[in-house]
């Protein structure tokens, strides 16, 4: 297989987890005789001081014209750095969310694992987290409250603020039939969670689950509400396989999804489109604080490529072979600072990588 990969480094330790995460896939493109071809543009502060913008037309450009894009993280130390005296559009953040309106990816993956081997970082009781748990948030990216109209008005002498929660068939439509084929790939389990007994949209949104689930006759589909699916996640998070949101419960169930599994460095990301396009890329940020120190742990990364090969390139056995060979390392007691605990062996950013590559 050929393929063509844009490759965002962005800022901090970005450039250095980036670079464990090609090395894995130069090491599956060898085992399995793919050819991956890389073109590294600039996004983020990176661009910023190289282009005076956070993204230029040509990083754009070239990330449509590619198969799909890894990145690393952008930002910087929002207290000290320069970018954040700039106006919030020229500021790094400002990238990210261009590219991703820009590239139409309106599905946000956020998978939540408990490495049997990371159960300690684990803030849930041993008795509930027993048999771990593997769970995929997805959350729609592109459309509710978050781009609804808003305004504040004055109204009777005191200041009212209104956001609107809008979504169309379509949309709907898209991330729902998205979670199905996920939920197909897994354990063909899908929890859609909504506010039917209250909102419109989750009202339309529950029809829309039901009338799609007679095209996927395999697949259980429950509805939750948000605040019990809240309360379940740290309940019985085990009972979760694939969980289908819109966007502002999306935002809240999978930063709470990702936070059971206790460990930051470890959690990978994928946003998503119709076709089999996606950005990959961590889902912490660029960790200034040890950028450039060998200290960040590189495996969000590489499980976000292990997700790209995944659903961009339908290569599921060397997803699971990369996904398998992380296991490994940590059952051999090797862990980066972020998840080192007593008896374990420290490693750094590099080392991480070599091991992983070891062991595929
Ligand atoms: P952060 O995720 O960068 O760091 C939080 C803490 O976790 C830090 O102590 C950091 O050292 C640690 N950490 C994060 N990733 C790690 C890793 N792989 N290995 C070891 N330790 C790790 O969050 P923050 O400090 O709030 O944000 C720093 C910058 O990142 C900000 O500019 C923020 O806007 C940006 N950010 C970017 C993205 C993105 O690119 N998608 C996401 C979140 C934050």
């Amino acid at each position: 297989m050929e393929k063509n990969i844009t490759i965002i480094k962005g800022d901090g330790i970005g450039p250095e987890i980036v670079d464990e995460a090609i090395k894995v896939l130069q090491a599956i493109a060898k085992k399995y005789n793919h050819t991956f071809t890389y073109t590294e543009v600039l996004m983020g502060g990176a661009s910023i001081d190289a282009h005076g913008v956070p993204i230029t037309q040509e990083t754009i450009d070239i990330a449509k014209s590619s198969d799909s894009v890894l990145l690393g993280s952008i930002g910087g130390d929002t207290n000290t750095s320069p970018w954040y005296q700039l106006e919030p559009k020229l500021r790094p953040e400002a990238g990210l969310l261009t590219i991703r309106k820009e590239l139409g990816l309106f599905a946000n993956l956020r998978p939540a694992y408990l490495y049997n081997e990371l159960k300690e970082a684990c803030p849930l009781k041993p008795e509930i987290i027993e048999g771990g748990f593997d769970m995929m948030v997805v959350r729609e990216l592109t459309g509710g409250i978050y781009f609804g109209a808003r305004e504040t008005k004055e109204i009777d002498g005191q200041l009212v603020a209104t956001d609107s929660l809008a979504y169309s068939e379509t949309e709907i439509k898209r991330i729902v039939k998205k979670a199905f084929e996920i939920a197909m790939k897994r354990k063909k389990q899908l929890i859609s969670v909504d506010k039917a007994n209250v909102l419109d949209s989750s009202r339309l949104w529950r029809k829309i689950v039901n009338e799609l689930a007679s095209d996927y006759p395999e697949v259980t589909v429950e509805h939750m509400l948000v605040d019990n699916c809240a309360m379940q996640l740290v309940r019985d998070p085990k009972q979760f396989d694939v969980i289908v949101t819109e966007n502002m419960f999306g935002d809240i169930l999978s930063d709470e999804a990702s936070m059971i599994t206790g460990s930051i460095g470890m959690l990978s990301s994928a946003s998503l489109r119709d076709d089999s396009f996606g950005m990959y890329e961590p889902s912490h940020g660029s960790a200034p604080d040890i950028a450039g120190t060998n200290k960040a742990n590189p495996i969000a990364t590489i499980l976000s490529m292990a997700l790209m090969l995944r659903y961009s390139f339908g290569l599921s056995k060397e997803a699971l072979e990369v996904e398998q060979a992380i296991e490994k390392v940590l059952q051999q007691g090797y862990r980066t600072v972020d998840i080192l605990s007593k008896d374990k062996t420290l490693v750094g950013t590099k080392e991480m990588g070599d091991l992983i590559v070891a062991n595929l």
